[in-house]
């Protein structure tokens, strides 16, 4: 059964809203395999991140994620990966279609980074990439 790694990102934390995105993602079907509240580091983040390094955004999305703690999420399903993109939405939460955790509970702050809630993994190949980064051992 397919798995993927779901941040709530320290927005999300910081706004009390861990409870509500884990309960959409089980409303869904999908199971919680493992949920863990972590401060992230440098070290972690040059890993999850490693696909953006160099980019415009990459330090300041660096330091917003290393501003508070992330939830992070392993979760069960056929085709989560897929599922939970779709029930995350659109990166940019003023655009995300309602319905959607970026949508209902995402807008810009006028902060440098977007600050979009949370993360999915993109494929398969990212998930145990991804799972293992956040939680070795499983996956
Ligand atoms: P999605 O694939 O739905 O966009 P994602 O989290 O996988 O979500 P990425 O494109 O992988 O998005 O970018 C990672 C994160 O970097 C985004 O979720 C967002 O927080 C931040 N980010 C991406 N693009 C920008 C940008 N142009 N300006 C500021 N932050 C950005």
């Amino acid at each position: 059964v397919q798995r993927s790694l779901v941040l709530v990102k320290p927005d999300g934390v910081r706004r009390g809203l861990s409870g509500e995105i884990l309960r959409r993602i089980e409303a869904k079907g999908y199971t919680l395999a493992a949920v863990e509240l972590r401060q992230a580091t440098p070290e972690i983040l040059a890993a999850h991140y490693a696909e953006h390094e160099g980019k415009p955004f990459y330090e300041p999305l660096v330091e917003f994620m290393l501003s508070g703690p992330v939830l992070a999420v392993v979760i069960e399903g056929q085709r989560c990966i897929e599922g939970f993109r779709s029930l995350a939405g659109a990166t940019d939460p003023t655009v995300a279609a309602p319905g959607t955790i970026r949508g209902d509970l995402g807008r810009d702050w006028g902060l440098a980074v977007q600050q979009n809630l949370v993360h999915g993994s993109d494929s398969e190949e990212s998930a145990a990439r991804e799972i293992g980064i956040w939680f070795s051992g499983l996956g």
